[in-house]
This record gives structure tokens, sequence and C-alpha cells, in this order.
């Protein structure tokens, strides 16, 4: 194990090569690697401290996510911050390709020595994509990166996995976009802490501008008009660069009433208390999925419930009984 600790060691000092190593560990799915990765993975939680910010942003394809993040990302490294962008995409899991990560994103980004840029984990990770992404954050302060963004493709379960990692959720949508009402009816926006209508520039300012008192008016009736549930909803241009740096206020001032309420750190424990029932589902699915016996018995029972032999209660019975024999 002291070449986690020299790995741990190599990554908390800056180096980028340590940093792809420890996150090839993360995603590694072979038993092997776990202990290595435990070890790994407790180091970087007990270097890292609550300074941290991470922000989840979602959006349907198209509303400009990448080009938002880019634009957000240089204006923060030239006030000196370092920034990590992770991408959550759970259709990678199901066809091996990757919605977002497949396209070439963030190239001025990318080339800047306080950024790295990492896309979704692929296929083969039995439901670990938001898992993973969960390490990859840890890993990434350690290695003293201070905001973390993780980008998630605003089409099914990926936000609340994304939600329950971050400080701050924000919603990026455009103009006359379906996905607004439809958001608050999926419950999108009760986890939105911002909203900011993209592509505020041009013939399209005006509508963006019209589409922001809508939904201001939209989650004013939702909300009941209360103050204390107002989601800030703002206009903004990822391409002029108008507006971004007051999302990035917005963001700071959320954040600073939430670590003098108390409640920043109340979400982090819960988020905490969140990964360790997620870790439980992850290892055991994949503890079993590696256990060739298991598998094998796994197989044969699901056989007798198709041949209408078994019933798929008594099954499962059966299945756990092997579990927990063979542990
Ligand atoms: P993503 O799929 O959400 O990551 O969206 P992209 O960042 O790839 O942007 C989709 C398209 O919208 C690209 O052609 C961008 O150039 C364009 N776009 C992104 N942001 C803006 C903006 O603020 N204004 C305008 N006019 N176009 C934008």
């Amino acid at each position: 194990m002291s070449n986690i600790q020299d790995l741990f060691e190599r990554l908390a000092s800056g180096n980028r090569v340590a940093l792809g190593k420890a996150i090839t560990l993360i995603e590694s799915i072979r038993q092997a690697d776990q202990e290595a990765k435990s070890k790994l993975l407790e180091l970087c939680g007990r270097a890292v401290s609550s300074r941290s910010v991470r922000i989840g942003i979602s959006g349907l394809p198209g509303a400009g996510k990448s080009t938002f993040i880019e634009c957000f990302g240089m204006d923060l490294i030239a006030d000196g911050h370092r920034i990590a962008v992770l991408a959550v995409d759970p259709t990678s899991e199901r066809s091996g390709g990757s919605i977002l990560g497949d396209k070439t994103r963030m190239d001025e980004l990318s080339m800047q020595d306080g950024a790295f840029i990492r896309p979704s984990p692929n296929a083969g990770v039995l439901g670990g994509v938001a898992e993973m992404t969960r390490e990859t954050i840890l890993v990434c302060e350690a290695a003293g990166y201070d905001i973390i963004v993780i980008e998630t493709v605003g089409v099914g379960q990926s936000e609340f996995g994304v939600y329950t990692m971050v400080d701050y959720f924000l919603l990026l949508t455009i103009a006359g976009a379906g996905d607004v009402l439809q958001g608050i009816k999926r419950g999108i926006m009760e986890m939105a802490d911002g909203i900011v209508v993209n592509k505020a520039d041009g013939e399209g300012r005006e509508a963006a501008k019209q589409t922001a008192i809508d939904l201001r008016s939209a989650l004013g009736l939702v909300t009941g008009g209360s103050h204390s549930q107002v989601i800030p909803v703002v206009t903004a241009s990822a391409i002029t660069g108008e507006g971004i740096q007051a999302v990035w206020q917005q963001i700071v001032h959320h954040i600073d009433d939430r670590r003098s309420s108390g409640e920043f750190d109340a979400r982090r424990k819960r988020q905490q208390t969140d990964w360790f029932e997620n870790a439980i589902d992850y290892q055991l699915k994949t503890r079993l999925a590696s256990d060739v016996e298991l598998r094998a018995l796994k197989e044969g029972l699901r056989e007798q419930i198709e041949a209408g032999d078994l019933h798929p209660y008594a099954g499962a019975s059966a299945y756990i009984d092997a579990i927990r024999g063979s542990s």
C-alpha cells in the first residue's frame, strides 16, 4: 500500500499524471483494485477541507452547457481558482457512448494549467457512473482544485444523483425550451438553487428576458411566492460573457449564506451518509457480479423462474441465502 501513499503525495502536490492514475484506479471495477481504491479515498478524504465549491450544471443538449462552462471556467481561472469539470452521463452506461463525452468540448479551458476536464465514465460500471463521480470529486479536491463543476445532461434521473453531491445546483435553459415547465413537473426545479436562461444575446436577448420573467412567475406560483424559496432566475450569454460573472456572484452569495447558517455543513454531512448508502449498493453489485458461483446460481434460478418452476420471491430468497452462506 506504500505505493498508494506515494500516489496520494504526488497527487496532492498537483501532479497531473498522478491525478489521471488516481482516477483510473477509481474507475476500475477489478476486485483486486478495490483495497487500493479504498485506501486512496481515505487519504483524500482526510486531506480535503470543506472550502471547495461543488456546482452541478444541468440542461438539455444544446442549452449551451459546455460553452457556458468554458466561459465561466476561464473567468474563474483568471481570478486564481483551479477548476475541475466532470461529466455525468448515464446514457454512457447503456450505450457505451456518451452524449456529453463524445464532442470535442471546452477547447480553451482544457488547455489551461488550472483546469482539469474529465468525460463521463463509460459502460460496464453497473450503475456506478454517479458513484465514481462522487469519488472523483474527492480526488480532484485533494489535487488542489477548489471549484468542481459536475455537468449532467438533463434527460433523466442523473440530475438527482448529481444533486446529492453538490453544494449548488444550476439549471441552464434557453428561451422557448419546452423543458422549463416539464422541469417543474418533474421536480427538477425544486432541486435548482439557480436558473440561467442562456443565449441572451443578439436577436435572442428579448426572448431570453421574457422567458426569465415567465419562469419567475411560474416559480412564484409553485413556491407560493415565499421569499425564502424563491429561486433566482437570470439571463446570460456564454458567447459574449454577459451575465456570467453575476452567476458566480450569485453562487458565492448563496454559499456564504449557507455556510453562516450551518446549512452548508449539514448538507455535506447528509451527502456523506448518502455516499455510504450508495457505496453499499455499488459494492454489493460489483462483488456479486464478480463471484462466478453466485452468478451461475442466479442464472439457474432465473431459468427456473422463466420455466414457471419457481416463484420470483422464493428465488430471491434462495439467492440471498446463498450470499449469506458464501460470505
Ligand atoms: P450543450 O449541449 O448544452 O453542451 O451545448 P453547447 O455548449 O454545445 O452549445 C450548443 C450550441 O449553442 C453551440 O452551437 C453553441 O455555440 C451555441 N451557444 C452556446 N451558448 C450560447 C450563447 O450564449 N449564445 C448563443 N447565441 N449561442 C450559444
